[in-house]
């Protein structure tokens, strides 16, 4: 089955500059997701994140399974037509949020028994049924179903943990539908143990995927220690195809990341950070629900393209914030991810031309204007 495709264009050190094409059209790498975790991008309608310049959407699993549920999802046109979202969605195997949010988890060798969060209910998911959801939902992009290491790991728990998840992975592939155009992700464990992360890539491109995702990273080993388990892992995944990041991150951590040979990214900061008045701009990050800019005529971040900083002062963002009126959190959401979408396009732009170490090293410097 073919029509899932990874292009790698350039490459400039470690970093790449590619291209992703599926059934649901081509994205752009590296390339980050905007989260829209229960069939919305939370604040924003989808021709507004298609404005920021997002080319995937990520679904939630575990959360669409619950509400509205994976047949209903399926009888209503899928996920894409639901959410008027016709690019490339990537679903996550709902492993993750079941360990995070749902109560009375029982995880055995079969997959992981638990209550719903919302009503009690009770649920079980295994690779098998994941997957099986994910294909209702209708994802372009499956991820296999594992366990997100948790940390701190000792080397012996990391491991069984991972050769768990490797199982998972095989059960996972079997159950995978191929279908034009679409394709599953392993992902990678180990915790921070480098022998661990290798045995688990072996494993994984053993079985075969079109694509290898990152997992159990910013899960509170802190960034030094992330970015050198991605440097020990990036050179034992393929170089053709595509490398994914789970859950990954602040600006910074995507630049680090990406000159480490990744490929996607997916994470909530610059969705929930608009949602509470946290700004991420050019010149670094920013509260504005201080007083300073009560009365700046200025726009948030003058070279932004998007609505709030053509059309709107930072004071007038400011104060919807301070009156908690809906239009702020809808406004700074489709600014961070216009600001996302932008610093990445800049660094596909910088990995073609060879200067994306200068690239990043001039965004960084942009940054310390900002409140942290
Ligand atoms: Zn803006």
């Amino acid at each position: 089955m073919s029509g899932f495709q990874f292009t790698l264009l350039a490459q400039d050190g470690g970093a790449r500059r590619g291209t992703l094409t599926t059934a649901h059209g081509t994205a752009q790498t590296p390339a980050f997701m905007a989260v829209g975790t229960a069939g919305t991008v939370k604040a924003m309608t989808a021709d507004q994140v298609r404005t920021t310049g997002s080319q995937i959407v990520l679904g939630n699993t575990y959360h669409l399974m619950l509400r509205p549920g994976a047949d209903r999802v399926a009888a209503l046109g899928g996920l894409h037509r639901m959410m008027d979202w016709p690019g490339i969605i990537l679903t996550d195997s709902g492993g993750y949020q079941v360990m995070s949010l749902a109560k009375l988890r029982k995880l055995d060798e079969i997959g992981v028994t638990f209550r719903s969060h919302i009503d009690g209910s009770s649920h079980h998911l295994t690779p098998e049924s994941s997957t099986a959801i994910q294909h209702k939902l209708d994802a372009t992009i499956t991820m296999a179903f594992d366990e997100c290491t948790p940390f701190p790991a000792t080397y012996e728990e990391a491991a069984a943990s991972m050769r768990l998840s490797m199982r998972w992975a095989a059960r996972s592939r079997a159950a995978f539908v191929p279908r034009e155009g679409y394709g599953q992700f392993g992902i990678v464990q180990g915790g921070i143990y480098p022998a661990l992360r290798a045995e688990s890539a072996a494993a994984l491109t053993a079985i075969g995927f079109e694509g290898y995702a990152i997992g159990g990273l910013a899960v509170g080993e802190g960034q030094a220690a992330m970015f050198d388990t991605l440097e020990t892992t990036t050179p034992h995944l393929p170089i053709d195809q595509p490398r994914y990041l789970m859950g990954v991150g602040t600006p910074d951590d995507l630049l680090g990341a990406i000159a480490r040979g990744v490929d996607m990214f997916d994470c909530v900061i610059p969705t929930r950070a608009g949602r509470t008045g946290r700004a991420y701009t050019a010149r670094g990050v920013f509260n504005l629900r201080n007083a300073r800019f009560a009365d700046d005529a200025s726009p948030l971040d003058p070279g932004c393209a998007c609505t709030l900083c053509t059309r709107h002062s930072a004071a007038y963002l400011h104060h919807l914030f301070r009156c908690e009126e809906m239009l702020g959190p809808m406004l700074l959401t489709g600014h961070n991810l216009t600001y996302y979408q932008a610093l990445m396009r800049g660094a596909r732009d910088a990995i073609e031309q060879g200067r994306f170490a200068a690239y990043a090293a001039a965004a960084r410097d942009g940054w310390r204007q900002g409140d942290d």
